[in-house]
């Protein structure tokens, strides 16, 4: 395993990204909502570091390709707060498609979202998720490889890593 972001690197990079949210929201009502299971681990360091207060909801949702290999996205589970009226920010661990994110863009703002913009700690193939939509910030952009940590699994082991590795 090649240790790609250390425990360091994503630290301070959150940091950045919290101080950027956190003048971005400046005076504007802020609801985080972290997509489960990935984006838990990233969430919960970003809104620790944003300087404002908020509401923090989750929401689970998994992007798989069906056997005709098209990208779909299944929202699994529902929002305690209603998103009406509100400004959300999205939180996920990484970007590659970015189906995912388009997807539950699209699910907050049919719920009468006000704003919706989205972070990610990974963003990977900017190419491909060019279509969908890029995250409104971004920590790393990765080199198109297979990566596990911080939230990233492989058949749900290797999220407790403190660094994004990849996996070989
Ligand atoms: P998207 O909808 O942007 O294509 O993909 C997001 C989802 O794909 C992530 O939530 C994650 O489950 C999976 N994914 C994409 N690339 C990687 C990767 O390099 N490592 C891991 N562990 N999951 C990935
Ligand atoms: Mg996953």
């Amino acid at each position: 395993m090649k240790i790609l972001y250390s425990q360091e690197k994503i630290a301070a990079r959150v940091r950045e990204i919290a101080a950027e949210v956190t003048r971005f929201y400046e005076g504007k009502p802020l609801t985080v909502i972290i997509i489960a299971s990935g984006g838990v681990f990233f969430g919960a360091d970003l809104i620790r570091e944003i300087k404002l207060p908020l509401w923090v909801d989750s929401i689970g949702a998994a992007s798989y390709i069906d056997d005709r290999s098209c990208g779909r996205v299944s929202v699994r589970s529902k929002l305690k707060l209603s998103c009406a009226g509100r400004h959300i920010l999205l939180v996920d661990e990484i970007l590659d498609t970015g189906l995912t994110l388009a997807e539950l863009r699209h699910y907050v703002l049919g719920q009468g979202a006000l704003s919706v913009r989205s972070a990610v700690i990974v963003a990977k193939d900017i190419a491909r998720s060019q279509a969908n939509g890029l995250a409104d910030w971004t920590g790393f952009v990765a080199p198109n490889r297979f990566l596990v940590g911080y939230g990233l699994d492989f058949r749900e082991e290797y999220r407790n890593l403190p660094y994004i590795a990849i996996l070989d």
